[in-house]
């Protein structure tokens, strides 16, 4: 893999105009779901000028090959299964660096505004009088779906869809979720985080009357190499998942744009040659 040199025609083209990273300010950087060919220019253009990179477990490694050869690097995400070094210690961080005068680049999964705790990050930097911008990032939610050939809206199946979180705070179920209200009113679902309590949410939505054989699908470490994507009907993709040993990071999906992906799953057809179908919809109901 190549690093753009500063000085080359294409470097040129593409980040002249763009902001310059000023020492002193914070930028919060969506970093996408994985694959390093969803960052943005903006992205990429933040990661050349940085003196502190800040990144979180979920960003491919890779992109660091882009920053200058003095950045300094920290990782703020889980590892081994320990817990994330806490919120509070993340932002006091950011904030020194900056007040040192150091450019300091905090890298995010996805979009920082989808799950990824970039307001509350913000937030700490309005209250210490450090100026920053945000960049926004291709969500897992988006790109991940994309990439397991799952649209997240196809004109015949929905016109809606609702993201949300498995998990709250405390990593419990979200209290303050109505979830007869989004098994009723959701045409479709795509869940962070769900994982932890993919039985008791799956439970929870057939309760409320969502269709046992709807489509549901678990999409692993999407967009990455490692991407699996595990299909089944609504009533048994929980036991599936167990079985399967598929683990976090996943996104749930339920709704019957999952079953596109046998007309749809490009990345399969790039890859293995899998054979794909025009008419999924019609083969799925026979
Ligand atoms: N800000 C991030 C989400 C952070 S919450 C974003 O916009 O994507 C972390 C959760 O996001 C994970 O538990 C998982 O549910 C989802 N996620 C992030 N990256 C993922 C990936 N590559 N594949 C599947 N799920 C992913």
């Amino acid at each position: 893999m190549s690093t753009i040199p500063a000085d080359d025609t294409y470097s040129k083209t593409l980040f002249d105009g763009l902001p310059e990273f000023l020492p002193g300010w914070v930028w919060l950087v969506g970093g996408g779901p994985g694959d390093r060919g969803l960052l943005t220019l903006h992205a990429v253009n933040a990661i050349r000028q940085a003196d502190l990179i800040v990144y979180d477990a979920l960003v491919d490694a890779a992109i660091l090959s882009f920053a200058k050869a003095d950045v300094v690097v920290e990782f703020a995400g889980k590892r081994g299964g320990r817990p994330s070094p806490k919120q509070q210690d993340i932002n006091l961080r950011l904030i020194e660096q900056a007040q040192k005068g150091k450019r300091v680049l905090r890298l995010k999964g996805g979009d920082p505004f989808i799950f990824g705790r970039g307001g509350e990050e913000a937030l700490g930097l309005v209250a210490a009088d450090i100026p920053f911008r945000i960049v926004p990032g291709i969500t897992a939610g988006i790109g991940g779906l994309c990439y397991a050939g799952i649209p997240a809206t196809h004109r015949d199946i929905n016109q809606s869809v609702t993201f949300l979180t498995g998990h709250d705070q405390t990593g419990s179920m979200p209290t303050a979720l109505n979830w007869d209200a989004i098994a009723k009113g959701s045409q479709v679902i795509v869940m962070y985080m769900a994982m932890k309590h993919l039985k008791s949410i799956t439970e929870k939505l057939l309760k409320a009357g969502r269709n046992p054989k709807e489509g549901a699908a678990i999409i692993c470490n999407a967009t990455t190499p490692k991407q699996a994507v595990l299909v089944s009907d609504l009533d048994r993709i929980a036991e599936e998942t167990e079985k399967s040993g598929l683990a976090p990071p996943a996104l749930f999906v339920v709704g019957d744009v999952v079953r596109m992906r046998e007309g749809l799953d490009w990345l399969g057809y790039v890859t293995h040659n899998k054979k794909l179908i025009s008419d999924p919809l019609s083969s799925s109901r026979s």
